[in-house]
C-alpha cells in the first residue's frame, strides 16, 4: 500500500484519482497482513484495488465525475465492493471518469481529463480513464470499471491493459450509479489475465438485490484457466478496408490474424450487414435510458442544489442546468427527444428493433466461430483537447466495443504492443453469452 501511494503522490498530474483513502487503506493492510499470518485471509489479500467513481461505497463520497453530486456520500456499499472487501481487497481509492460514464476519452469528467501515462498528451480512454491508468501507472495493482458501450474495453487498449466485459447479467449493479441500464456492466482492469479471472469469479454471480442477473452458477474462472484446443475466429472485414480504421491498427490486426492461422486456428472474414446500424442504435437506446436513469438528480433527492432556487420548478432547473456538464445534458436532450410521444416510434422502438437483428445476428456468428476478433478502437489514444465539433465523430469510434453491449455477450480486450509512437494498441475477442472461461482461456494463450 505504501509502495502505490508514493506512485499516487508521484502521479497525481496525471487526474486518475478523484480521492484517495490513504489512512483506511493502510490500516487495512495492517488487518489483512494479520490475517495473513493465521492463514484466515481471502482470495484477494491485499490486492490493491481502485474503483470507478460511479461505484457505491458506504460513508464514502460518489461523484460520478458530476459537480451535481459534488459532496454527497454514499449509505451503503454495492455488492461488487462489499464482494471485494470480503476476499480482503483494499481498496485504495475511486477513480476518475467520464461524468455519469458518458464518454470515452475522461474529458467529460468535473475533474478534469485523465492523463495517458504512456503519453501525458494524450487521452486515457474512457470512461474509466482514471480506473484504466491508476493501473497503467502503478497506482494500483487492478481497478474496477463499468463498460455500457465500451468503458472498461477501449481505456484498457488504451492503456495497454487488459479490460473484460463480462455478459450482460453477471455481475450485480446493486450500488453502481446507473447511466443505461439494459447496457452496463461492471468489469475489471488488469495486467494480466489471471487478475481478470480472479475479479471477475469474486464480483460474480446471483444477488438479491439484483433482479437481472443470471442465477447460473460461477465457475473459478481463475483455477480452470487452461489451453484451448483449436479454435474458429472471425473478423469483420471492414476492420481491415474501412478508411476509418488508422493503418498501423489494421497491420496489428493483420499480424495477429496471421499468427493465430500459424498457430492453426482457422481465421476467415465476415460481412456484418448491420455495422452501420450499431452506433446509431446503441446511442439512441443509451440515452433514451440515461434520460430516465438522471431524473432522480433533481435537487431534491441527492447532492448538488441550486442557491438559487426558490420554488420546486427553480430547483429542478437550476439545480439541474448548473450541476450536469455539457455532454451529459446533451444526452439527457436526445433521451427525452426519442423518447418523446411522436418520436417514439421512428426511433426508440427503431433502435430495439435494430438491437434484436444486431443480437440474432451476433449469435448466429457465434453459432459458427467461437470469437469475433476487431480492434478495441480504430485508432489509439489521441490528443487531449483534439476539439471535436461534431459530437457524432467521436460516437462513431465506438463503433468495435457497442456490438457486445447491443448483444450482451462478453466481450475482452487485449493488449497488442505499441504503435510507432509508443502508444498501446488493442484488440477485441467477444464470445458467447455466459462463456467468459473460453474468453479468458483463449486470451492467455493468444498473448
Ligand atoms: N463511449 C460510450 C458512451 O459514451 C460508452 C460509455 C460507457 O461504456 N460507459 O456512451
Amino acid at each position: 500500500v505504501k509502495g502505490y501511494l508514493e506512485k499516487i503522490k508521484h502521479n497525481a498530474h496525471l487526474n486518475a484519482f478523484n480521492e484517495v483513502f490513504e489512512q483506511e487503506a493502510l490500516t487495512r493492510a495492517n488487518d489483512i497482513d494479520s490475517r495473513i499470518q493465521l492463514g484466515s485471509a481471502g482470495k484477494l489479500a491485499g490486492m490493491v484495488i481502485g474503483i470507478k467513481d460511479n461505484i457505491c461505497y458506504k460513508d464514502h463520497k460518489v461523484s460520478a465525475s458530476s459537480k451535481i453530486l459534488e459532496g454527497f456520500t454514499s449509505i451503503y456499499s454495492s455488492t461488487i465492493v462489499e464482494r471485494l472487501l470480503a476476499e480482503d481487497a483494499i481498496i485504495i481509492g475511486r477513480c476518475n471518469c467520464d461524468e455519469f460514464a458518458m464518454g470515452a476519452s475522461n474529458e467529460n469528467s468535473y475533474y478534469g481529463p485523465v492523463k495517458n501515462y504512456a503519453d501525458n498528451t494524450k487521452v486515457s480512454g474512457g470512461s474509466s480513464g482514471g480506473s484504466a491508468v491508476a493501473v497503467q501507472a502503478g497506482m494500483c495493482h487492478a481497478a474496477i470499471g463499468t463498460d455500457t458501450g465500451g468503458s472498461v474495453r477501449q481505456p484498457a487498449s488504451f492503456c495497454g491493459l487488459v479490460g473484460l466485459k463480462p455478459t450482460y447479467g453477471r455481475i450485480s449493479r446493486y450500488g453502481i450509479i446507473a447511466y443505461a441500464s439494459s447496457f452496463d456492466q461492471v468489469g475489471p482492469i488488469t495486467r494480466s489475465i489471471e487478475d481478470a479471472a480472479l475479479l471477475l469469479e469474486v464480483m460474480a454471480g446471483p444477488d438479491e438485490y439484483d433482479s437481472t442477473l443470471a442465477q447460473k452458477p460461477v465457475p473459478a474462472f481463475s483455477a480452470n484457466i487452461k489451453a484451448p484446443g483449436k479454435k474458429k475466429i472471425a473478423y469483420l472485414q471492414e476492420s481491415l478496408s474501412s478508411p476509418g480504421v488508422d493503418a498501423e491498427v489494421k497491420n496489428t490486426l493483420s499480424k495477429y490474424i496471421d499468427k493465430l492461422r500459424a498457430e492453426g486456428h482457422t481465421v476467415n472474414p465476415i460481412a456484418f450487414d448491420y455495422l452501420d446500424y450499431m452506433v446509431p442504435s446503441y446511442y439512441i437506446l443509451a440515452t433514451a435510458e440515461a434520460s430516465s436513469n438522471l431524473a432522480r438528480f433533481d435537487g431534491v433527492h441527492y447532492g448538488y442544489r441550486s442557491p438559487e432556487a426558490s420554488d420546486l420548478q427553480s430547483t429542478y432547473k437550476k439545480s439541474r442546468s448548473e450541476g450536469f456538464g455539457k455532454e451529459v445534458k446533451r444526452r439527457i436532450m436526445l433521451g427525452t427527444f426519442v423518447l418523446s410521444a411522436g418520436y417514439y416510434d421512428a426511433y426508440y422502438a427503431k433502435a430495439q428493433k435494430a438491437r434484436r437483428l444486431i443480437r440474432e445476428k451476433t449469435e448466429e456468428i457465434l453459432l459458427e466461430y467461437d470469437f469475433i476478433l476487431t480492434p478495441t478502437a480504430p485508432e489509439p489514444a489521441y490528443a487531449i483537447g483534439k476539439e471535436e465539433s461534431d459530437p457524432v465523430v467521436t460516437y462513431l469510434a465506438d463503433i468495435f466495443t457497442v456490438q457486445a453491449s447491443l448483444s450482451g455477450v462478453p466481450a475482452i480486450s487485449l493488449p497488442a504492443g505499441n504503435n510507432s509512437k509508443g502508444l498501446p494498441l488493442g484488440l477485441q475477442l467477444i464470445t458467447r453469452q455466459f462463456e467468459e472461461q473460453e474468453l479468458l482461456n483463449f486470451s492467455e494463450y493468444f498473448l
